[in-house]
Protein backbone atom coordinates (compact mmCIF):
# COMPACT_ATOMS: atom_id res chain seq x y z
CA UNK A 1 0.00 0.00 0.00
CA UNK A 2 1.40 3.49 -0.68
CA UNK A 3 2.02 5.98 2.24
CA UNK A 4 1.53 9.14 0.22
CA UNK A 5 -0.59 11.31 2.18
CA UNK A 6 -4.03 9.42 2.70
CA UNK A 7 -6.70 10.86 4.47
CA UNK A 8 -7.28 8.66 7.00
CA UNK A 9 -11.40 8.63 7.13
CA UNK A 10 -11.03 7.26 3.38
CA UNK A 11 -9.28 4.03 3.89
CA UNK A 12 -11.59 0.71 4.79
CA UNK A 13 -10.77 -1.07 8.40
CA UNK A 14 -8.61 -4.08 5.53
CA UNK A 15 -6.49 -0.88 4.55
CA UNK A 16 -5.95 0.85 7.73
CA UNK A 17 -4.55 -2.29 9.00
CA UNK A 18 -2.46 -2.61 5.92
CA UNK A 19 -1.17 0.84 6.63
CA UNK A 20 -0.40 -0.15 10.02
CA UNK A 21 1.34 -3.03 9.10
CA UNK A 22 3.50 -1.11 6.45
CA UNK A 23 4.43 1.40 9.36
CA UNK A 24 5.66 -1.56 11.46
CA UNK A 25 3.14 -1.90 13.73
CA UNK A 26 1.07 -4.59 14.90
CA UNK A 27 -2.75 -4.75 13.32
CA UNK A 28 -4.04 -3.89 16.89
CA UNK A 29 -2.98 -0.02 16.42
CA UNK A 30 -5.95 0.15 13.73
CA UNK A 31 -8.71 -0.50 15.96
CA UNK A 32 -6.89 2.27 18.51
CA UNK A 33 -6.87 4.86 16.08
CA UNK A 34 -10.72 4.13 15.19
CA UNK A 35 -11.23 4.75 18.59
CA UNK A 36 -9.56 7.84 18.69
CA UNK A 37 -11.32 9.13 15.24
CA UNK A 38 -14.89 7.95 16.29
CA UNK A 39 -14.99 7.29 20.07
CA UNK A 40 -12.86 10.37 21.06
CA UNK A 41 -13.60 12.47 18.09
CA UNK A 42 -9.66 13.64 17.94
CA UNK A 43 -8.74 16.02 15.42
CA UNK A 44 -4.93 15.18 15.14
CA UNK A 45 -2.82 11.78 15.68
CA UNK A 46 -0.78 13.77 18.55
CA UNK A 47 -3.77 13.03 20.65
CA UNK A 48 -4.20 10.11 20.71
CA UNK A 49 -1.59 9.20 23.50
CA UNK A 50 -1.96 5.76 24.11
CA UNK A 51 -0.34 5.35 20.45
CA UNK A 52 3.63 5.54 20.94
CA UNK A 53 5.42 8.92 20.12
CA UNK A 54 6.74 7.15 17.22
CA UNK A 55 3.99 6.14 15.46
CA UNK A 56 1.89 9.57 16.08
CA UNK A 57 5.02 10.86 14.11
CA UNK A 58 4.82 8.33 10.96
CA UNK A 59 0.92 8.57 10.69
CA UNK A 60 1.43 12.31 10.70
CA UNK A 61 4.29 11.66 7.93
CA UNK A 62 1.43 9.22 5.93
CA UNK A 63 -1.42 10.22 6.35
CA UNK A 64 -3.94 13.35 6.94
CA UNK A 65 -6.82 13.25 9.33
CA UNK A 66 -8.22 16.54 7.89
CA UNK A 67 -11.88 17.65 8.65
CA UNK A 68 -14.33 19.29 6.16
CA UNK A 69 -14.11 23.50 6.19
CA UNK A 70 -17.04 25.09 6.69
CA UNK A 71 -17.47 28.05 4.84
CA UNK A 72 -21.23 28.62 5.58
CA UNK A 73 -23.50 28.19 8.65
CA UNK A 74 -27.18 28.66 8.75
CA UNK A 75 -29.65 28.08 11.87
CA UNK A 76 -33.28 27.84 11.56
CA UNK A 77 -35.28 30.42 13.53
CA UNK A 78 -36.43 27.27 15.87
CA UNK A 79 -32.90 26.34 15.81
CA UNK A 80 -34.00 22.90 15.66
CA UNK A 81 -31.61 22.58 11.67
CA UNK A 82 -28.25 23.73 10.90
CA UNK A 83 -27.15 23.58 7.45
CA UNK A 84 -23.62 23.54 6.73
CA UNK A 85 -21.71 24.45 3.48
CA UNK A 86 -18.26 22.70 3.12
CA UNK A 87 -15.72 23.83 1.04
CA UNK A 88 -13.92 20.18 -0.46
CA UNK A 89 -10.00 19.95 -0.75
CA UNK A 90 -10.56 20.67 -4.74
CA UNK A 91 -12.20 24.17 -3.87
CA UNK A 92 -16.09 22.69 -4.45
CA UNK A 93 -18.69 22.61 -2.30
CA UNK A 94 -21.24 20.41 -0.87
CA UNK A 95 -24.06 20.75 1.75
CA UNK A 96 -25.10 18.66 4.92
CA UNK A 97 -27.34 19.29 7.78
CA UNK A 98 -28.06 18.11 11.20
CA UNK A 99 -31.98 17.84 12.74
CA UNK A 100 -32.87 17.85 16.08
CA UNK A 101 -35.87 16.00 17.22
CA UNK A 102 -37.41 15.92 20.40
CA UNK A 103 -38.53 13.10 21.74
CA UNK A 104 -42.09 12.37 21.57
CA UNK A 105 -44.40 8.98 23.30
CA UNK A 106 -43.32 6.67 20.81
CA UNK A 107 -39.86 7.53 19.77
CA UNK A 108 -36.73 8.73 21.05
CA UNK A 109 -34.69 12.40 21.16
CA UNK A 110 -32.63 12.12 17.31
CA UNK A 111 -30.15 13.95 15.98
CA UNK A 112 -30.05 13.50 12.60
CA UNK A 113 -27.56 14.02 9.69
CA UNK A 114 -27.86 14.67 6.32
CA UNK A 115 -25.60 14.23 3.80
CA UNK A 116 -24.28 14.69 0.12
CA UNK A 117 -22.65 11.90 -1.40
CA UNK A 118 -22.07 13.97 -4.85
CA UNK A 119 -21.15 17.20 -5.79
CA UNK A 120 -24.01 17.82 -8.12
CA UNK A 121 -26.02 15.23 -9.38
CA UNK A 122 -26.31 13.39 -13.23
CA UNK A 123 -30.17 13.06 -12.67
CA UNK A 124 -31.57 16.12 -13.53
CA UNK A 125 -35.04 16.23 -11.49
CA UNK A 126 -36.92 19.38 -12.68
CA UNK A 127 -38.04 20.53 -9.02
CA UNK A 128 -34.28 20.12 -7.54
CA UNK A 129 -32.03 22.50 -7.06
CA UNK A 130 -28.88 19.85 -7.16
CA UNK A 131 -30.55 18.48 -10.57
CA UNK A 132 -30.50 22.07 -11.94
CA UNK A 133 -26.84 22.46 -10.64
CA UNK A 134 -25.66 19.52 -13.08
CA UNK A 135 -22.61 17.17 -11.77
CA UNK A 136 -18.84 17.22 -10.64
CA UNK A 137 -17.80 14.58 -8.97
CA UNK A 138 -18.51 11.80 -6.58
CA UNK A 139 -17.76 12.04 -3.04
CA UNK A 140 -14.94 9.61 -1.48
CA UNK A 141 -15.75 7.60 1.61
CA UNK A 142 -13.74 10.21 3.40
CA UNK A 143 -15.72 13.11 2.26
CA UNK A 144 -19.01 11.75 3.37
CA UNK A 145 -17.76 10.49 6.88
CA UNK A 146 -16.39 13.63 7.50
CA UNK A 147 -19.77 15.57 7.15
CA UNK A 148 -21.22 13.29 9.78
CA UNK A 149 -17.62 13.84 11.85
CA UNK A 150 -17.78 17.87 11.61
CA UNK A 151 -21.45 17.30 13.60
CA UNK A 152 -20.09 14.95 15.57
CA UNK A 153 -17.29 17.01 16.72
CA UNK A 154 -20.10 20.18 17.31
CA UNK A 155 -22.27 18.28 19.34
CA UNK A 156 -20.16 16.89 20.96
CA UNK A 157 -18.32 20.03 22.11
CA UNK A 158 -21.60 21.21 23.16
CA UNK A 159 -22.81 17.74 25.31
CA UNK A 160 -19.25 18.32 26.84
CA UNK A 161 -20.30 21.70 27.98
CA UNK A 162 -23.77 21.19 29.51
CA UNK A 163 -22.03 17.46 31.49
CA UNK A 164 -23.48 18.56 34.31
CA UNK A 165 -26.96 19.03 33.42
CA UNK A 166 -27.12 15.39 31.17
CA UNK A 167 -24.99 12.84 30.67
CA UNK A 168 -22.43 12.82 27.42
CA UNK A 169 -24.66 10.98 25.08
CA UNK A 170 -24.22 9.26 21.16
CA UNK A 171 -23.50 13.38 18.98
CA UNK A 172 -25.32 11.66 16.08
CA UNK A 173 -28.28 9.11 16.58
CA UNK A 174 -29.33 9.12 12.71
CA UNK A 175 -27.61 9.47 9.14
CA UNK A 176 -29.75 10.00 5.82
CA UNK A 177 -28.27 10.01 2.52
CA UNK A 178 -30.51 12.38 1.44
CA UNK A 179 -28.28 15.53 0.85
CA UNK A 180 -26.82 16.42 -2.99
CA UNK A 181 -26.44 13.70 -5.54
CA UNK A 182 -28.27 9.86 -5.78
CA UNK A 183 -26.03 7.78 -3.28
CA UNK A 184 -26.61 4.66 -5.58
CA UNK A 185 -24.97 6.15 -8.85
CA UNK A 186 -21.95 6.35 -6.65
CA UNK A 187 -22.29 2.83 -4.70
CA UNK A 188 -18.76 1.86 -3.71
CA UNK A 189 -18.00 5.21 -2.13
CA UNK A 190 -21.31 5.18 -0.60
CA UNK A 191 -21.47 1.47 0.92
CA UNK A 192 -17.68 1.87 2.14
CA UNK A 193 -18.96 5.34 4.11
CA UNK A 194 -22.12 2.93 5.53
CA UNK A 195 -19.69 -0.36 6.27
CA UNK A 196 -17.79 2.08 8.58
CA UNK A 197 -21.11 4.21 9.89
CA UNK A 198 -22.05 0.60 11.24
CA UNK A 199 -18.78 -0.65 12.51
CA UNK A 200 -18.55 -1.56 15.61
CA UNK A 201 -14.91 0.15 15.19
CA UNK A 202 -16.53 3.21 13.27
CA UNK A 203 -19.61 5.03 14.70
CA UNK A 204 -21.60 1.68 15.40
CA UNK A 205 -24.59 2.88 14.32
CA UNK A 206 -27.38 0.29 14.06
CA UNK A 207 -28.85 -0.43 10.20
CA UNK A 208 -31.55 1.21 11.19
CA UNK A 209 -30.14 4.55 12.03
CA UNK A 210 -29.13 4.89 8.39
CA UNK A 211 -31.31 5.56 5.42
CA UNK A 212 -30.77 5.52 1.91
CA UNK A 213 -32.35 7.75 -0.40
CA UNK A 214 -32.58 6.76 -3.72
CA UNK A 215 -34.76 8.17 -7.08
CA UNK A 216 -34.74 4.82 -8.32
CA UNK A 217 -32.25 2.85 -9.53
CA UNK A 218 -33.36 -0.35 -9.89
CA UNK A 219 -30.17 -2.54 -10.54
CA UNK A 220 -28.61 -1.04 -7.55
CA UNK A 221 -31.55 -0.87 -5.36
CA UNK A 222 -31.52 -4.84 -5.75
CA UNK A 223 -28.02 -4.96 -5.26
CA UNK A 224 -28.44 -3.33 -2.00
CA UNK A 225 -31.00 -5.64 -1.10
CA UNK A 226 -28.09 -8.45 -1.18
CA UNK A 227 -26.11 -6.57 1.26
CA UNK A 228 -25.63 -7.89 4.66
CA UNK A 229 -26.17 -4.53 6.02
CA UNK A 230 -29.94 -3.85 5.86
CA UNK A 231 -30.13 -0.05 5.68
CA UNK A 232 -33.79 1.26 5.62
CA UNK A 233 -34.98 2.34 2.17
CA UNK A 234 -36.21 5.93 0.53
CA UNK A 235 -37.41 6.25 -2.52
CA UNK A 236 -38.39 9.70 -4.43
CA UNK A 237 -40.97 8.77 -6.13
CA UNK A 238 -43.43 12.20 -6.65
CA UNK A 239 -45.09 10.83 -8.88
CA UNK A 240 -47.76 7.46 -9.49
CA UNK A 241 -47.68 7.43 -13.49
CA UNK A 242 -44.79 6.94 -15.47
CA UNK A 243 -45.71 10.04 -18.31
CA UNK A 244 -45.77 12.50 -15.11
CA UNK A 245 -42.96 10.46 -13.04
CA UNK A 246 -40.69 10.91 -16.63
CA UNK A 247 -41.11 14.77 -16.66
CA UNK A 248 -40.31 15.16 -12.72
CA UNK A 249 -37.45 12.76 -12.42
CA UNK A 250 -36.36 11.77 -15.70
CA UNK A 251 -34.60 8.52 -15.13
CA UNK A 252 -37.69 7.32 -14.60
CA UNK A 253 -37.74 6.66 -18.62
CA UNK A 254 -34.57 4.22 -17.94
CA UNK A 255 -36.60 2.31 -14.97
CA UNK A 256 -40.36 3.19 -14.98
CA UNK A 257 -42.66 2.09 -12.33
CA UNK A 258 -43.24 -1.53 -13.60
CA UNK A 259 -39.28 -2.12 -12.72
CA UNK A 260 -39.12 0.04 -9.60
CA UNK A 261 -42.28 -0.82 -7.57
CA UNK A 262 -41.71 -4.87 -7.71
CA UNK A 263 -37.79 -3.94 -6.56
CA UNK A 264 -38.86 -2.65 -3.99
CA UNK A 265 -41.35 -5.17 -2.78
CA UNK A 266 -38.51 -6.93 -2.83
CA UNK A 267 -36.19 -5.22 -0.88
CA UNK A 268 -38.60 -5.57 1.84
CA UNK A 269 -39.19 -9.49 0.95
CA UNK A 270 -34.99 -9.97 0.92
CA UNK A 271 -34.33 -7.30 4.03
CA UNK A 272 -37.74 -7.00 6.35
CA UNK A 273 -37.31 -3.38 5.96
CA UNK A 274 -40.38 -1.46 4.76
CA UNK A 275 -39.08 1.07 2.16
CA UNK A 276 -40.32 4.64 2.32
CA UNK A 277 -41.73 6.76 -0.78
CA UNK A 278 -41.09 10.11 -0.61
CA UNK A 279 -43.90 12.36 -2.16
CA UNK A 280 -43.36 15.52 -2.35
CA UNK A 281 -45.94 17.87 -3.45
CA UNK A 282 -46.68 20.87 -5.81
CA UNK A 283 -49.18 22.59 -6.15
CA UNK A 284 -51.47 21.35 -9.59
CA UNK A 285 -48.40 19.28 -10.70
CA UNK A 286 -49.13 16.09 -7.98
CA UNK A 287 -50.93 17.05 -5.65
CA UNK A 288 -54.90 16.22 -6.70
CA UNK A 289 -57.49 13.68 -5.88
CA UNK A 290 -57.23 11.55 -8.78
CA UNK A 291 -52.98 11.97 -8.24
CA UNK A 292 -53.85 9.96 -4.64
CA UNK A 293 -55.79 7.35 -5.55
CA UNK A 294 -53.72 6.54 -8.37
CA UNK A 295 -50.92 6.52 -5.94
CA UNK A 296 -52.61 4.10 -3.50
CA UNK A 297 -53.39 1.80 -6.66
CA UNK A 298 -49.55 1.59 -7.36
CA UNK A 299 -48.81 0.98 -3.55
CA UNK A 300 -52.08 -1.45 -2.92
CA UNK A 301 -51.42 -3.91 -0.38
CA UNK A 302 -47.72 -3.20 -0.25
CA UNK A 303 -46.14 -3.25 3.14
CA UNK A 304 -44.68 0.22 3.04
CA UNK A 305 -44.69 3.77 4.15
CA UNK A 306 -45.50 7.27 2.74
CA UNK A 307 -44.40 10.34 3.37
CA UNK A 308 -46.05 13.62 1.76
CA UNK A 309 -43.91 16.79 2.32
CA UNK A 310 -45.10 19.95 0.87
CA UNK A 311 -42.61 20.90 -1.89
CA UNK A 312 -39.71 24.10 -0.67
CA UNK A 313 -39.80 27.11 -2.76
CA UNK A 314 -37.65 26.45 -5.37
CA UNK A 315 -36.24 29.23 -8.51
CA UNK A 316 -39.21 27.62 -10.95
CA UNK A 317 -42.50 28.92 -10.53
CA UNK A 318 -43.59 25.51 -12.03
CA UNK A 319 -43.52 24.22 -8.76
CA UNK A 320 -44.68 25.99 -6.04
CA UNK A 321 -45.55 23.72 -2.47
CA UNK A 322 -49.11 22.40 -2.35
CA UNK A 323 -51.23 24.02 0.29
CA UNK A 324 -51.98 22.29 3.66
CA UNK A 325 -55.48 21.49 2.77
CA UNK A 326 -54.54 19.83 -0.34
CA UNK A 327 -51.83 17.76 1.75
CA UNK A 328 -54.36 16.68 4.48
CA UNK A 329 -56.65 15.65 1.51
CA UNK A 330 -54.16 13.79 -0.45
CA UNK A 331 -53.18 11.96 2.90
CA UNK A 332 -57.26 11.05 3.90
CA UNK A 333 -57.45 9.37 0.22
CA UNK A 334 -54.34 7.24 1.33
CA UNK A 335 -55.23 6.32 4.79
CA UNK A 336 -59.19 5.32 3.52
CA UNK A 337 -57.28 2.83 1.07
CA UNK A 338 -55.07 1.50 3.73
CA UNK A 339 -51.83 3.16 3.26
CA UNK A 340 -49.98 4.41 5.86
CA UNK A 341 -48.70 8.18 5.94
CA UNK A 342 -47.28 10.69 7.70
CA UNK A 343 -46.59 14.52 6.56
CA UNK A 344 -42.96 15.78 6.85
CA UNK A 345 -42.98 19.16 7.37
CA UNK A 346 -39.77 20.24 5.36
CA UNK A 347 -37.50 21.37 7.89
CA UNK A 348 -35.47 24.64 7.81
CA UNK A 349 -37.02 25.77 4.99
CA UNK A 350 -36.11 29.37 6.22
CA UNK A 351 -32.54 28.71 5.74
CA UNK A 352 -32.90 27.10 2.53
CA UNK A 353 -32.45 23.67 4.00
CA UNK A 354 -33.70 21.89 0.28
CA UNK A 355 -31.26 20.01 -1.07
CA UNK A 356 -28.75 21.92 -2.71
CA UNK A 357 -30.57 25.19 -2.27
CA UNK A 358 -27.74 27.09 -0.24
CA UNK A 359 -25.12 25.94 -2.67
CA UNK A 360 -27.04 27.62 -5.62
CA UNK A 361 -27.41 30.76 -3.83
CA UNK A 362 -23.32 30.81 -3.12
CA UNK A 363 -22.76 29.66 -6.62
CA UNK A 364 -24.58 32.68 -7.92
CA UNK A 365 -22.78 34.93 -5.18
CA UNK A 366 -19.47 33.93 -5.98
CA UNK A 367 -17.25 33.06 -8.84
CA UNK A 368 -15.67 29.70 -7.23
CA UNK A 369 -18.13 26.69 -7.32
N1 LIG B 1 -30.94 11.68 -5.03
C1 LIG B 1 -31.59 11.08 -3.95
C2 LIG B 1 -31.10 11.61 -2.65
C3 LIG B 1 -31.33 13.10 -2.47
S1 LIG B 1 -32.64 13.21 -1.41
C4 LIG B 1 -33.09 11.19 -4.09
O1 LIG B 1 -33.53 11.95 -4.94
O2 LIG B 1 -33.79 10.49 -3.38
C5 LIG B 1 -33.23 14.73 -1.65
C6 LIG B 1 -34.71 14.68 -1.41
O3 LIG B 1 -35.17 16.03 -1.50
C7 LIG B 1 -35.41 13.86 -2.50
O4 LIG B 1 -36.50 13.14 -1.98
C8 LIG B 1 -35.87 14.96 -3.41
O5 LIG B 1 -36.92 14.52 -4.20
C9 LIG B 1 -36.22 16.06 -2.43
N2 LIG B 1 -36.31 17.40 -3.04
C10 LIG B 1 -35.61 17.91 -4.06
N3 LIG B 1 -36.04 19.15 -4.37
C11 LIG B 1 -37.04 19.44 -3.50
C12 LIG B 1 -37.89 20.56 -3.31
N4 LIG B 1 -37.82 21.64 -4.07
N5 LIG B 1 -38.81 20.48 -2.31
C13 LIG B 1 -38.89 19.38 -1.52
N6 LIG B 1 -38.11 18.30 -1.66
C14 LIG B 1 -37.20 18.32 -2.65
FE1 LIG C 1 -30.44 14.17 -7.92
FE2 LIG C 1 -32.16 13.42 -5.99
FE3 LIG C 1 -32.07 15.98 -6.83
FE4 LIG C 1 -33.07 14.08 -8.43
S1 LIG C 1 -33.90 14.75 -6.44
S2 LIG C 1 -31.62 15.70 -9.03
S3 LIG C 1 -31.76 12.36 -7.94
S4 LIG C 1 -30.46 14.86 -5.81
Amino acid sequence: METTHNNIIDLSYTQLKELVSSLGEPAYRADQLLWWIYGKLATSFEEMTDLPQSLRQKLAEAASLSGLTSVDEKISADEQTRKVLFRLDDGRTIESSLMLYAATGSSRERRTVCVSTQVGCTMGCSFCATGQQGFERNLSPGEIIGQILYFMRLVGAEQKNNEEQAPARRPVTNVVFMGMGEPLANYEKVWQAVVTLNSKHGLGLGARQITISTVGLVPQIRRLAGESIHVELAISLHAANDALRNKLVPVNKKYPLSHLIPACRDYFKKTGRRPTFEYVLFQGVNDSVNQAHELAHLLERMNCQVNLIAGNPTACKEFTPSPMKMVLAFQKILSDSGISSTIRVSKGVDIEAGCGQLRSRWIANSSTP
